[in-house]
């Protein structure tokens, strides 16, 4: 359970502050607390709001990188592929992925072989099937829609897709939690605290309450994604930018496939993908030069287009009228010294300001959902020796909190077969709650039995009860609608962005938070102008 308590942290003497509440925050958390480090984690929005909830969602070597060559970082994401199959298997699958070959591709077959069998070299120690060609007939048997003309033939493999990465993240500060980390969302850094040449800490400002708290700590990591660079010019004196930011869009469609799709774009050459997701199809992404606030990041019309010409060459039919919604992520890479958006290595790096003359003070750059854990072991690995710790990651083998002991198949045929029926409970809410929360369903099946009407559906004949709620306000820090239906939940990602939705959910959060009538029509408004993010232009 997490609990969120800033007056209680402020009263603490830790051993390591984390800034953002991201994927690489909540691994570093997750790992730092595993290890018996005094850890918190401080969140300026909420847990995995930033880039995290605009990712591909795959859990990947990337294919993309074998063309220049970074094959240590293709073989570093086929490992962690690896542990996350095996230590969070609600939250993460394989998934088959086909990639047709057209005449006059700019890579052809034989390059494409190539890369499989690189692919595969790199990923030996695999649990996931191998690669296999298909010939032009087998493609179109597996997927019937495929433009047929010039095709010449392609490759299937397989890879890794999490659905939720924003339950990824969140279960990684649940385990933290678990473990006496201090985590809080809506807790804003706004200046370190410095002592004998060294980091002591932050002020921080808790935005629900209007106050600011000190937090002592012996180290501060700046895990902020694409405000990294931003925030360090404002908390220090002289700060360098290493970053360069990318914005990469995803359209969400109706679903029309059973393998995800690797495409060529004719434009300009570029991978990107179409991605069977729940029920739909998302597709993308776009790689260009960001500048600005990455908060304000939205899909341009002109990168809609480009996603939908480029995918109806493989698939004519695809229906330009249905794009439910468009969303744009700021990705946060390392900077280099030359080389397009595209080319730019996603690498993490660990930078410690000691050399710059802040000792104590951590930034972790770039990397990716699929390397998160890695990521984070590094970082406490440096951080340990810091503070002269004699520490080691125990990650690699810890399941998540909600992974089943068995697979999830097996668990969510249980959970329908032995709770169909309970306070008129529907097989479909029950296979919707194991996909969503995995083991910690339970949880919300122990409410439900407490207390019958819980078992209420938010909107008769839809899946999500108003267990869910309180479950998500008591266990997981839920304090808005666009907390509950966008991350805890994923709802809103669906045609009509589950408009159906957000009045009951804002009322149970009324109920169980003990809202006025203002703060209710105040989360209502939040609740549209996040919507406005996700609108296609
Ligand atoms: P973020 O998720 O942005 O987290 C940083 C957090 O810091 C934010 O929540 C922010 O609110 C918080 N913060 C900022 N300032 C403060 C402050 N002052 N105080 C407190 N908190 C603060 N990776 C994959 O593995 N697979 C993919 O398929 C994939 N696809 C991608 C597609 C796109 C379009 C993009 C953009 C990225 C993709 N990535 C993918 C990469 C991956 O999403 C990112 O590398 C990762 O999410 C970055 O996580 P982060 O924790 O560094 O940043």
């Amino acid at each position: 359970m997490m609990k969120r308590n800033l007056r209680e942290m402020g009263r603490e003497q830790l051993d390591l502050l984390i800034i953002g509440g991201g994927i690489n925050g909540s691994a570093i958390a997750r790992d730092a607390a595993l290890r018996g480090l005094r850890v918190a984690l401080v969140e300026q929005h909420d847990f995995g709001a930033g880039t995290t909830a605009r990712s591909t969602r795959l859990i990947h070597g990337g294919l993309r990188y074998l063309e220049t060559f970074d094959f240590g970082l293709v073989r570093e994401g086929l490992r962690e592929r690896e542990i996350l199959l095996s230590t969070a298997p609600h939250l993460v699958h394989s998934l088959p992925f086909v990639t047709p070959v057209y005449a006059g591709d700019r890579v052809g077959m034989r390059k494409l072989k190539l890369g499989m069998v690189a692919y595969d070299a790199l990923s030996y120690d695999k649990s996931l099937p191998k690669h296999r060609s298909l010939r032009p007939d087998e493609l179109r048997q597996l997927e019937p829609r495929i433009n047929q003309n010039d095709l010449r033939g392609g490759m299937l493999y397989y890879d890794g897709q999490v659905e939720l990465p924003e339950r990824l993240c969140l279960e990684n500060l649940l385990q933290a939690s678990m473990h006496e980390a201090r985590i809080a969302n809506y807790a804003t850094v706004r200046e370190l605290i410095w002592s004998g040449g060294r980091v002591r800490g932050a002020v921080v400002e808790d935005t629900c309450r209007n106050e600011r708290i000190t937090i002592h700590a012996e180290a501060v990591v700046n895990a902020a994604g694409p405000w990294i660079d931003g925030l360090n010019s404002r908390l220090l004196q002289h700060s360098v930018a290493r970053m360069r930011l990318t914005k990469g869009i995803h359209i969400l469609t109706p679903g029309f496939l059973k393998h995800a799709i690797v495409l060529l774009a004719q434009r300009d050459g570029r991978l990107f993908f179409a991605i069977p997701w729940k029920e739909h199809t998302l597709i993308g992404t776009t790689d260009t030069d960001f500048q600005g606030d990455p908060a304000t990041a939205r899909a341009q019309a002109d990168e809609v287009e480009y996603l939908i010409s480029e995918t109806r060459r493989v698939f004519p039919q695809l229906p330009t009228d249905q794009v439910y919604l468009a969303m744009a992520g700021v990705r946060p890479l390392v900077r280099a010294r030359s080389g397009d958006a595209g080319s730019t290595s996603r690498r993490h790096q660990i930078v410690d300001h000691a050399h710059e003359g802040y000792t104590g003070l951590f930034s972790v750059l770039g990397g990716k959902i699929t390397n998160q854990r890695l990521v984070a072991q590094e970082t406490v690995d440096r951080i340990s020796r810091y503070l002269k710790r004699s520490t080691r990651s125990a990650t690699q083998h810890t399941p998540y909190p909600g992974a089943p002991s068995k697979s999830l198949a097996q668990f969510t045929d249980e959970l329908v077969n032995t709770h169909t029926g309970m306070c008129n409970l529907r097989a479909e809410t029950l296979r919707h709650l194991a996909t969503t929360y995995g083991r910690r369903a339970e949880r919300i099946l122990s409410m439900v039995s407490a207390a019958p009407e819980l078992a209420r559906p938010l909107v008769d004949g839809d899946s999500p009860i108003e267990a869910e709620v309180h479950y998500a306000i008591n266990e997981e820090m839920v304090r808005s609608s666009e907390d509950f239906l966008l991350r805890r939940t994923g709802l809103t990602l669906r045609p009509g962005l589950a408009q159906e939705l957000a009045a009951p959910v804002n009322r149970a959060l009324q109920r169980s938070l003990g809202w006025s009538a203002d703060e209710a029509e105040r989360d209502a408004e939040r609740y549209t102008e996040c919507l406005e993010l996700l609108r296609v232009p």
